[in-house]
């Protein structure tokens, strides 16, 4: 019989079960402590914790629900091809960054939330995938679990704190508020002060509008960032690019965001792909500012990451800076996001490619 995963379980979930197994409770915070802040995912090296319970543990609980099959590695990016118990294949990013603030680097890990996307943006390499199903929470902490352990092993840790990664975004493989509840419970497990403790506002939610998720998302205390792909602010555009706008559409999308930031009174990232001929007209620029003019927002300007059989293309530098120009004319507040790691293919809600035609899939 496969064992359950104990990274399926909310600290308050660990300790009722060791406790009713008649485990002291505080076990649960020495497990927290071994698995989110020293990165240990084999019970027998849990010293602290007595042998026989230790091999209790081991009987009824795996940890790690994720083997790594491969990585690949530029000054850049480090790319993770990871493999499921049931044989499916996903994809996780650690992007670095120099940070101005911190005058130190910055570590994002861009987590995969499904196997494959339904939606089939067609932007989107994950789009070309089959979506098999959701992940499970396990498989989601597993992600951030192994490259803290990958980073761990190559590079010293950041002042006090166990942890190498700073920031957190769901913007992997998948659109992440169709599987909200997996999602969300692998947050509340990773803002665990007792564990991995990351704080809330260091986590982002990518999508492509789903407004139920957002719905979901504005009603509950979790201060995590949303980001939306607005990719155009012309509906009929939008629906070529990202088919279930067709059901989420513009106007209702652009209202539940306005109740979303009324309800958390948190600014909105619209992600937004430069695409050559496509979305970078004046006529673009100016139907941004009316749609956008109730919200608190930044506009990601970034750059298009080719996709194998897609005919999309990045406009040239000079298109990019009159588009800009024209933004900044109309105060709307933006960055432009450079490619990061072409070498490993690593554009956040374009991962899904690069090993699909190796031995692997
Ligand atoms: S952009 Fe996101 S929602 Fe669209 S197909 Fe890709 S992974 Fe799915």
């Amino acid at each position: 019989m496969m064992k359950e995963s104990i990274l399926e379980f909310s600290f308050n979930e660990l300790k009722d079960g060791l406790v009713k197994n008649g485990f002291k409770a505080f076990r649960a915070y020495q497990l927290m402590g071994w698995i989110y802040k020293k990165f240990v995912f084999d019970f027998s090296k849990m010293t602290d914790i007595s042998n026989r319970e230790r091999e209790i543990l081991a009987e009824r609980y795996s940890i790690i629900s994720l083997e790594q099959i491969d990585y690949v590695m530029d000054a850049e990016t480090v790319k993770f091809l990871f493999k499921t118990s049931d044989g499916n294949y996903i994809e996780s990013v650690i992007i670095f960054a120099p940070s101005e603030r911190d005058k130190d680097e910055r570590v994002t890990l861009c987590v995969s939330t499904q196997i494959g996307c339904a939606l089939k943006c067609d932007f989107c390499a994950t789009g070309q995938l089959e979506f098999k199903r959701n992940l499970t929470v396990s498989e989601i902490l597993s992600q951030v679990l192994l490259a803290e352990e990958f980073l761990k092993s190559r590079f010293a840790t950041r002042g006090n704190s166990t942890r190498n990664i700073g920031n957190i975004v769901f913007m992997g493989m998948g659109e992440p508020l169709l599987n909200v509840d997996n999602v969300l419970k692998a947050i509340y497990i990773l803002t665990f002060s007792g564990g991995y403790n990351i704080g809330a506002r260091h986590i982002t939610i990518s999508t492509v509008g789903i407004i139920e998720g957002i719905e979901r998302l504005a009603n509950i205390p979790l201060q995590v960032r949303l980001a939306v792909s607005l990719h155009s602010p012309f509906q009929h555009k939008r629906e070529k690019l990202i088919p279930i706008a067709r059901k989420y559409k513009l106007e209702d999308l652009i209202g539940a965001l306005e109740n979303y930031q009324r309800s958390t009174k948190r600014r909105i990232t619209f992600e937004y792909i430069l695409i050559d001929d496509f979305n970078v007209s004046d006529e673009e620029a100016i139907e941004l500012s009316g749609l956008l003019k109730n919200l608190e927002y930044n506009l990601n300007l970034i750059e298009y990451n080719p996709v194998k059989n897609r005919y999309y293309r990045s406009p040239s530098e000079d298109k990019i800076k009159l588009f800009t120009h024209r933004l900044k004319d109309l105060n709307i507040p933006f960055v432009i996001r450079r490619r990061k790691g072409e070498g490993v293919f690593a554009g956040c809600g374009q991962l899904g490619l690069y090993w699909k035609n190796t031995s692997f899939q």
